[in-house]
């Protein structure tokens, strides 16, 4: 079942949500070569919890950090470690938090230090598709014109589309129904009505679509090792559009 959420509901999802924005821009200083990914993960831990918050991720299915970290060839779920960032990784955190038993969830990619022109275009190309993913969004909208709207975006680009790997409902569970795949039918799917909260969150790869789990059986990487990049955004569904609560000002 896909839950309308109450007034109230929507003001502590919005309160998760700010923080959420609010750990990304925090953390975009540190984003510099040498620091490591547990480093990152202990920065975004204690900055959540300044904000009366706990991180949605840390413990979820037995997650063991705070928020994911995933760079280049990696696509989600990366565990923070002792890997140092590098001159030209792609980094994509992907950050919950949980406000008053209320989520918020927002991946983000950013380049370390120089910036190479194609995997720059990989970010403005992957970001352009969550928003026109967004744009599809409003009372009475069908999950698959969201999904038909991301993946226009990734082939008008040549980027492979990660299909097993989908967005979701947010709520009082980080994960909740329906699932909103990055691919679509205009008209398909689950109906959405004004009051629902949804991730939306397109996966895209410079090269194949098809990804492999690592051993450590959480991390997701491209088959091909071609680098991956993931925006998200959790937002409601309103009357004629959306509103973005994980915003970053
Ligand atoms: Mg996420
Ligand atoms: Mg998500």
């Amino acid at each position: 079942m896909i839950t309308i959420k109450t007034e109230e509901e929507i003001e502590k999802l919005r309160i998760a949500g700010s923080v959420v924005g609010k750990t990304h821009k925090y953390l975009i200083p540190y984003l510099k070569p040498g620091i490591t990914t547990k480093e990152i993960n202990k920065l975004a831990e204690e900055f959540i919890e300044s904000q009366n918050c706990t991180p949605s991720f840390k413990g979820l299915y037995g997650f063991p950090g705070a928020i994911c970290i995933s760079i280049n060839d990696e696509v989600v779920h990366g565990i923070p470690g002792r890997r140092k960032l590098k001159d030209g990784d792609i980094i994509k955190l992907d950050i919950g938090a949980c406000y008053e038993g209320y989520h918020g969830d927002s991946a983000w990619s950013y380049i370390v230090g120089e910036k190479n022109p194609k995997d720059e275009k990989l970010l403005l190309h992957t970001e352009e598709a969550l928003m026109a993913g967004l744009s599809a969004i409003h009372d009475g909208c069908y999950v698959g014109d969201i999904g038909h709207a991301v993946a226009k975006v990734a082939h008008k680009y040549n980027l492979g589309v990660v299909k097993e790997l989908v967005g979701h409902g947010v709520g009082s569970k980080v994960h909740e129904e329906p699932d909103v795949p990055n691919y679509g039918k205009i008209g398909k799917g689950p109906v959405l009505k004004k009051g629902m909260v949804i991730a939306v969150e397109p996966m895209l790869n410079q090269g194949t679509a098809k990804v492999v789990m690592l051993d450590d059986d959480w991390t997701i990487v491209t088959e091909d090792e071609k680098n991956s990049a993931h925006f998200e955004h959790t937002v409601l569904v309103t009357e004629d559009g959306y509103e973005i609560l994980t915003k970053r000002d």
